[in-house]
């Protein structure tokens, strides 16, 4: 009895096992053919030039990866850094699926 219970949880270990596996390849799949469009989006959108904004307008920051929009922030931004991906990019690198 107690090693067929052995059996049967390492059956479905490997099953999760795999069943995770499949989920990421997917999910990887999904979110580089989701980056994919994002970049050839953007690539036709005019980007907002800070410089030619009027003192006092808030501050645009694009994402590096994808030229979408990252952050925004007031024009006295030293507050804070601003972000360098969006935050779609940013998942993909922490899951190091950015290239
Ligand atoms: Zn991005």
């Amino acid at each position: 009895m107690l090693l067929k219970r052995k059996k049967l949880h390492i059956s479905n270990l490997n099953f999760y096992a795999m069943r995770k596996k499949l989920a990421t390849t997917k999910g990887k799949a999904f979110a580089l053919e989701a980056l994919a469009k994002r970049r050839k989006a953007n690539a036709k959108k005019e980007k907002i030039d800070n410089s030619k904004l009027p003192a006092g307008s808030p501050m645009f920051f694009y994402c590096t990866s994808c030229d979408d929009l990252a952050d925004e922030l007031p024009e006295n931004y030293f507050i804070s850094k601003p972000k360098k991906l969006c935050d779609e990019c940013q998942a993909l690198k922490d899951l190091g699926w950015l290239e």
